[in-house]
């Protein structure tokens, strides 16, 4: 089998595959990727693009890297899966360690999950079953901010942005939790308490029958892009603290150095009860995720019914695979270099993004962290778009009137440079 796709693949593909929320019967083109290497993605026909979006946040080392390989490969020689039921491996003993040891301190539990999504499903089980085992089990359900993202799932969906995210359609099914307003007070913005004022009295009016407020840190990712005060944070856990409510922060795209820190929550000096990780968890190689929730959790839950079991153990839970190559891309963040590389990219997002500043076309240019939005006027019109971004040789995939990247921290910066340039000329193209 060669690897490349023939026109007749191409073709199969558009008439039998799904892609991520995409029609099969009026399907957008696709781009078949041959290989990829560093902050490059060769296309079949030879074209190289450079990579703006880090295949949604996860490939934070970039492709093809020595160590990464080197660990998959090593592990597939010696046990590339076994059921995680009653066994356990070196891989798994070893990511735990390490999460354990990176997270902050009072995190020290860890579920291994297959998603993010199933990581967020995870996280909300947890919260369930703590306030089950503590006999309030009228304290079941969930309170989250408006603008979120946290999967696909169903119960991920339920505290997804009910206008923004994306399961409109399954309203009438999902559970119906709370929505605060999202926070409008940006982490340049100086604070003032009435932006939490909507969360607060929904939290004052139902903490009887709350588990947990779940949000994501500082940065909401796919519900919209926007970046807000870490003292939204601050006072979120507090007024948990103050009503007896779970925290849980969803770090999946945020984690592991994205924003600057470590992990989103210490913007603001805040650890979650429960914490979810996943995306650049295995540097882009694989799909894990993990839950990570505090000791007190974990005893909570662990007097429950049932014997106090977690209830919940995926087929693939701790595939020895996944869990050797997380250790290693975990070994390269304690290098300690994607500060310095965040650093960086983000000084030249904000000095290089500032020139979209002032078109017609443009609302607001927004930088955190190795994180680059340009917010436009009008939603893009996908297929022509897409084609115009591959043409500039640049991979870069625009979401409505969002037009934004997040590079792999190794990205040079011509590189990014070239990324720049696209959002730029494309940005003025839409102004002329
Ligand atoms: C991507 C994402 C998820 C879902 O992760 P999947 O691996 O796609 O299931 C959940 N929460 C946040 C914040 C995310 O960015």
């Amino acid at each position: 089998m060669v690897n490349i796709c023939t026109s007749d693949d191409l073709q199969f593909d558009q008439t039998h595959l799904w892609h991520p929320y995409t029609s099969l019967t009026n399907p957008l083109p696709c781009y078949p990727v041959n290989s990829a290497s560093g902050a490059t993605l060769t296309l079949d026909d030879g074209r190289q693009l450079v990579d703006g979006m880090s295949s949604w946040w996860a490939a934070i080392h970039g492709y093809n890297h020595p160590q990464l390989n080197q660990a998959l490969q090593q592990q597939a020689a010696q046990l590339s899966h076994v059921m995680f039921g009653g066994i356990t491996h070196k891989p798994a003993v070893e990511l735990a360690r390490r999460l354990v040891a990176m997270t902050p301190a009072p995190l020290d539990a860890v579920f291994l999950a297959d998603s993010g999504s199933v990581s967020v499903e995870v996280a909300i089980k947890m919260a369930l079953q703590y306030q089950v085992s503590r006999q309030r089990s009228d304290k079941n359900m969930l309170l989250t901010v408006r603008g979120g993202y946290h999967g696909d799932t169903f119960a991920a969906m339920s505290v997804c942005d009910p206008v923004n995210g994306m399961h409109g359609l399954f309203q009438g099914v999902l559970p119906k939790h709370l929505f605060a307003d999202a926070p409008t007070l940006t982490p340049h913005d100086r604070w003032d308490e009435r932006d939490i004022d909507s969360l607060r009295t929904l939290l004052e009016n139902n903490h009887n029958s709350l588990a947990a407020i779940i949000l994501e840190p500082v940065v909401q990712g796919a519900g919209g892009m926007r970046f807000y005060h870490p003292t939204y944070l601050k006072r979120v856990r507090e007024l948990c603290d103050q009503h007896d409510v779970l925290l849980i922060c969803d770090e999946i795209a945020t984690g592991f150095g994205r924003t600057g820190k470590l992990f989103a929550c210490e913007h603001a000096d805040v650890v979650p009860d429960i914490m979810c990780v996943g995306k650049a968890l295995t540097g882009g190689y694989m799909t894990l995720a993990a839950t990570i929730a505090q000791r007190h959790v974990a005893e909570q839950i662990g007097q429950g019914p049932g014997g106090g079991s977690l209830m919940h153990g995926p087929t693939f839970m701790g595939n020895p695979l996944a869990c050797a190559v997380a250790c290693a891309s975990l070994d390269i963040i304690a290098e300690g270099h994607w500060q310095q590389q965040v650093a960086a990219i983000s000084q030249q997002l904000e000095r290089e993004l500032a020139r979209c500043n002032g078109l017609t076309a443009v609302n607001q240019v927004r930088v955190f962290g190795a994180i680059g939005v340009v917010e436009l006027a009008e939603p893009l019109e996908m297929a022509s778009t897409q084609a115009w971004l591959v043409e500039q040789g640049v991979w870069i995939r625009p979401f409505g009137r969002l037009l934004y990247i997040m590079p792999p921290y190794i990205i040079e910066p011509d590189q990014l440079r070239r990324l720049t340039d696209a959002m730029l000329a494309l940005c003025q193209r839409l102004s002329s």
